[in-house]
């Protein structure tokens, strides 16, 4: 990535690629079957990424369909979206109503008492509105039950207010190929989808893209892929990475063989140690786990995480490196070239998702795309 460095009055700064992202976004979108289209999914503020950036650079690219979980999600990315379809994945309530349909926002109904509440606001407008369904086929999370959605396809006072644009169910174990639920899901799922005559279906996020093209229906959804998170786990990533996340170097200090680092005194020297303490904690999404098992880099250097992560600081083991490399001011890679956001999430015993979505608010944001 070709991030030129983050001005000096930046402390720990996220630099994310936008041209990556839509080369992920092609990348999957070139796997799919011609009338099968990707969309793109931005919810929690696109992943702790900035939602509205990637956004309107695919929507540049070509995406039209976009996915978020809450209203409140939906309207922010409406502010800079005019065209594309919304979804809101968390649903829709009697009191929800009038701010999806102020900001033309499409939920997508995942019970009966949903598909109620807005086939009546429709009812109250006179008006028939889009919305989209969804079906549980073995998540147990959201969505109607198989027998529940078939018996929407018959009501005519649903049909009639409720123009349904997508079906949807969601695969529970698409980061396990083998795993026999994804086959199961799927052989439940595609009667559904064919019991919704016309109306577009959607199986696959980013990992059921990678179980096959029968399980694409006409639209996939991908997040994490977009974002560079690996959708083939413990193979290669297919993606390319999209982020980088340095970390500035508040102070430079040695100590002695014994002496202990940071809350607790978790971490003790075994010998003279050089430190550097960085203006990044917990509160910008640096997990305490990471504490004594993560690291950073320095150039092509390793740097261990010592100590627990404080909410504002954290401290890495910075012996290993030339002094005149680290100097205050200069900048420790936690995710970047050398390390990438799923051999992060590893350390701390987590996934990609997470350490992603928990990026602080804090942080600096910097976006790189050559549209300018
Ligand atoms: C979050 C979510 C997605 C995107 O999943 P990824 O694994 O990040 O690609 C797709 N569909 C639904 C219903 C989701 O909740």
């Amino acid at each position: 990535m070709t991030a030129d460095a983050p001005d000096p009055h930046e402390g720990a700064t996220l630099t994310v690629d936008l041209d990556a992202i839509v080369g992920n976004w092609r990348r999957l979108q070139d796997r799919l079957a011609s009338g099968c289209r990707a969309a793109a999914v931005v919810k929690a503020d696109g992943y702790g990424l900035g939602a509205l950036p990637v956004a309107a650079a695919l929507a540049g690219a070509g995406c039209q369909r976009f996915f978020v979980a809450t209203a409140d999600e939906g309207v922010a990315l409406r502010g800079g979206l005019s065209a594309a379809e919304i979804i809101v994945l968390n649903g829709v309530d009697a009191g929800t109503a009038p701010l999806l349909h102020g900001h033309r926002l499409t939920p997508m109904l995942n019970s009966l008492e949903q598909a109620t509440a807005w086939r009546d606001y429709a009812t109250g407008l006179d008006s028939a509105l889009p919305a989209a369904l969804h079906i549980d086929t073995g998540m147990a999370r959201l969505g109607l039950a198989p027998g529940e959605a078939i018996t929407l396809t018959d009501r005519v006072d649903f049909r009639r207010r409720v123009t349904l644009t997508l079906v949807i169910s969601h695969l529970a174990c698409a980061d396990q190929p083998d795993h026999p639920l994804n086959r199961q899901q799927l052989l439940l799922f595609a009667p559904l989808a064919a019991a919704f005559a016309g109306v577009e279906s959607s199986l696959a996020a980013s990992m059921g893209i990678f179980l096959g093209p029968e399980f694409h229906f006409h639209c996939v959804r991908p997040g994490a892929a977009l974002y560079g998170i690996n959708p083939t786990p413990g193979r290669e990533n297919p993606m390319a990475a999209v982020a980088r996340l340095q970390l500035r170097v508040l102070q430079v200090r040695e100590i002695d063989a014994g002496f202990t680092v940071g809350y607790g005194a978790t971490f003790r020297a075994a010998g003279k140690a050089r430190l550097a303490t960085v203006g990044a904690g917990y509160a910008d999404g640096l997990l305490r786990s990471l504490g004594n098992r993560g690291h950073g880099t320095v150039g092509d250097k390793l740097v261990p995480l010592v100590g627990s992560v404080s909410m504002d600081l954290a401290v890495f083991d910075v012996s290993g490196v030339a002094s005149s490399d680290i100097q205050p001011g200069a900048m420790i890679d936690l995710i970047g070239p050398r390390q990438s956001v799923d051999q992060l999430a590893h350390d701390a015993g987590t996934i990609g998702y997470e350490i992603f979505s928990r990026l602080g608010p804090r942080l600096a944001r910097r976006y790189l795309s050559s549209a300018a």
